[in-house]
């Protein structure tokens, strides 16, 4: 169709410029004998007169029609700094109505007051609106810069099946039944974790995929039952390799999406000291406030508290906040005690707050005068300072600090001013994670995850504490990515399915391909997925990931627009053998 431009393109220097112009009617206002239209497209939106040799033609046209316009760009009297238009707009000299539209059900705008729920109802017409445009066009561009810098190191892409064999991510698997051979199912890819390490065997050596995940687990907030991740697998590589790929990739995301310059080389941090330092495995590093293990200052205490949890192997774990006492009453303390307590089943939260060179609080009676002075030249206290301390097992003193750091750090507005991105690669977790309601080891990564030990029966011996080849990237307090350096010897892989309490014939009879793989010179490999949908909420700064998808499903997992999931036809069941159960019916 003829059309010059983009609306939302033209500026004061266009005046003069006879255009014809297509959109969609944001608003239409009269003004006496004058009619003024906002027209919209993916551009943005302009001005339109119609003066009275022509306003009758558009009459009747309301919101959302669709209108073609020729005219002529002239500089506004009273221009409008609020849009970048706002310089000029459009003399119309003729008109076309294309298409009418019945009226909205919501507010095609940004500041929309329509509920969440109507909007994923109406999802195209709520697509219409200029922020979900840009967010859409940014996650182009992401994959774009993706898709270039990845090939400009030798990776290729490749697709690998959507009807698939179960993968161990964790998650329930979505199940696909079979027409031809009934009784059988699919399973959709948790990620294409079993795939990509069969691409290395198969000699590929640098794969990656935009590849599609399908996960049936209960929503969080950050989670959809569908996501992408940018999934890479390399071979002949260690930790560093992998890590140089990411930083890379980061730079030129960053740079072209946001004009940022990210840093070479990101910090590293093993899973332990994380925990140790900021209570969390993926700490936001925007801002300070290390937690400090101040229990060899009190190895000696008569204060009760402390002195029973460092003989039962517990610690005391101290942050300081300076110039913060003055913020935290007594009730706001409180408060911060019912949320450890809460939340982490923290047994109490001593402070101690420096005022005018006297230290005060909860404690400060209990302990000693040389306690006291301790803790003064140990965390340098000074005038206006709190301090927060949980005396706890490590784990539970830990997480409470590091989330209690957190919300310190927004409470007393402690954020950088500035746009920042900290990145952090966090290595050595865990290998196994005990399951309480199974009563066995489960691997914290996936089971393909090379182990740190030197010699396999340490899987056995004490499995709580072999740590893994795993990493994780975290950004501002996300994790954005994770990965592993892979098993690559099929004796190292079966133990490690023995260890999380697989048989062998277990493991064969459900990963039988994959091991059989192993025997033939598989090469060392490594990779990682980087959730794409959390990497856009970063680059757009939504925090709701439904915002970055097309076409979400809402918070109970159903698409609202298509109404699904759904009922089918008896006789699609009937060709794929199944039955619903009477209890589901009823549902
Ligand atoms: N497949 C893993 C995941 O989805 C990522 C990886 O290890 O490459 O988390």
């Amino acid at each position: 169709m003829e059309r010059t431009c983009g609306n939302g393109t033209l500026r004061l220097s266009d005046a003069g410029r006879e255009v014809t112009l297509i959109g969609w009617v944001q608003k239409r206002r009269n003004f006496g004998s004058l009619v003024f239209i906002d027209l919209r497209d993916r551009s943005g939106l302009v001005q339109i007169v119609f003066d009275e040799t022509i306003s009758e033609k558009v009459k009747d046209v309301r919101s959302e029609f669709i209108l073609q316009v020729w005219g002529t760009v002239v500089a506004r009297q009273d221009p409008n700094p609020k849009i970048p238009t706002g310089e000029i707009e459009v003399r119309a000299k003729d008109v076309k109505i294309i298409n009418t539209a019945a009226t909205p059900p919501i507010m095609i705008s940004d500041d929309t007051d329509a509920l969440e729920d109507t909007r994923l109802k109406y999802r195209y017409l709520d697509l219409r609106r200029p922020s979900l445009q840009k967010i859409l066009m940014t996650r182009h561009k992401v994959c774009m810069v993706t898709r270039k810098t990845l090939d400009s190191m030798g990776f290729v892409e490749v697709e690998t099946p959507i009807l698939a064999r179960s993968t161990p991510e964790g998650a329930r698997d979505y199940l696909v039944p079979s027409r031809l051979y009934n009784g059988k199912f699919w399973a959709l890819p948790q990620s294409p974790q079993i795939y990509k390490q069969l691409l290395m065997i198969g000699g590929m050596e640098k794969y990656f995929q935009i590849a599609r995940c399908f996960r049936d687990e209960d929503l969080r907030a950050d989670r959809q039952p569908t996501f992408t991740q940018i999934d890479v697998e390399m071979s002949f590589v260690d930790e560093n390799d992998v890590f140089a790929v990411v930083e890379k990739l980061m730079q030129e995301i960053f740079m072209e999406i946001r004009g940022y310059k990210v840093e070479d080389h990101f910090q590293r941090l093993t899973w332990k000291e994380c925990m140790k330092r900021f209570g969390s495995d993926k700490p936001d590093l925007r801002y300070g406030y290390e937690i400090n293990d101040i229990s060899d200052l009190f190895a000696n205490t008569e204060f009760m508290v402390f002195r029973n949890v460092l003989d039962n192997g517990g610690e005391v774990d101290a942050l300081k906040f300076d110039a913060a006492a003055g913020h935290y009453s007594r009730k706001k303390l409180d408060e911060l005690q019912e949320f450890i307590k809460h939340n982490f089943r923290a047994k109490a939260l001593a402070w101690l707050k420096m005022e005018k060179g006297v230290l005060s609080g909860s404690i400060a009676k209990g302990i000693s005068d040389a306690e006291k002075q301790a803790l003064v030249e140990r965390l340098g206290i000074a005038d206006d300072d709190l301090v927060l301390i949980v005396a706890d097992k490590p784990e539970t003193a830990e997480t409470a600090l590091g989330a209690l750091r957190i919300r310190l750090a927004h409470e007393l507005d402690r954020l950088p001013k500035e746009e920042t991105y900290k990145f952090l690669w966090v290595t050595d977790f865990p290998m196994f994670e005990w399951d309480e309601e199974e009563q066995r080891w489960q691997a914290a990564h996936h089971p393909f995850t090379a182990p740190r030990v030197n010699d396999i029966d340490e899987l056995f011996t004490d499995p709580g504490n072999v740590m893994s080849r795993a990493y994780d990237l975290v950004l501002n307090g996300y994790e954005q990515l994770s990965g592993s350096i892979r098993i690559f010897d099929q004796n190292m892989q079966e133990k490690v399915f023995e260890s999380i309490g697989m048989t062998m014939e277990q493991a064969h009879q459900k990963f039988g391909f994959f091991l059989d793989a192993f025997q033939y010179g598989t090469p060392p490999h490594g990779g990682f997925a980087i959730g794409l949908e959390r990497l856009i909420m970063v680059l757009c700064g939504t925090d709701n990931i439904r915002d970055v998808v097309a076409f979400p499903t809402n918070n109970s997992a159903v698409d609202l627009m298509s109404d699904s999931p759904n009922i089918v036809d008896q006789a699609q069941l009937d060709i794929l053998g199944l039955q619903i159960a009477e209890k589901a019916k009823k549902q």
